[in-house]
């Protein structure tokens, strides 16, 4: 991993990555202190475009995942995992939310999988 002093500040990590697209976080702020607190490396969809891009190889993703991993996620990212793990949603739907979804887009309608499947996928066991 190379280290984010070899950041020269071309500034073309910041034109590819969608999250800076919308003013969610500054890379380059990140690079400057990568333990800022007021920094949001949650906000990184993992798109990799960064390190695509990077002429001097500073990898920026795993940057932010290195961090990730020593800090909690906020609440909203923490329900999310859970609902994961007790659905396999992040965000709940009824079989009859999703069919109207679905009709809206014009698309086929699909089962959502019964819970007892999921539970089995996502802990290889079947629920108590
Ligand atoms: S991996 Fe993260 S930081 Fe890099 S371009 Fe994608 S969203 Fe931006
Ligand atoms: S692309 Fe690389 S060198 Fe350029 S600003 Fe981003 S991290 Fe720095």
């Amino acid at each position: 991993m190379k280290h984010p002093a070899a950041c020269i500040q071309c500034g073309d990590c910041v034109e590819v990555c969608p999250v800076e697209k919308v003013g969610g976080h500054a890379i380059v702020t990140f690079l400057a202190d990568p333990d800022a607190a007021d920094y949001s490396v949650w906000l990184c969809t993992i798109c990799w475009r960064c390190h695509q891009v990077c002429p001097t190889g500073v990898d920026i993703y795993g940057l932010m995942m290195e961090r990730r991993r020593h800090e909690a996620a906020p609440g909203g990212y923490q329900t999310a995992f859970e609902r994961v793990l007790r659905s396999g949603l992040a965000l709940p739907i009824s079989q009859e939310e999703l069919d109207q979804v679905r009709a809206a887009w014009g698309l086929e309608p699909v089962e959502l999988p019964p819970a007892d499947l999921v539970h089995i996928l996502l802990h290889k066991s079947p629920s108590e």
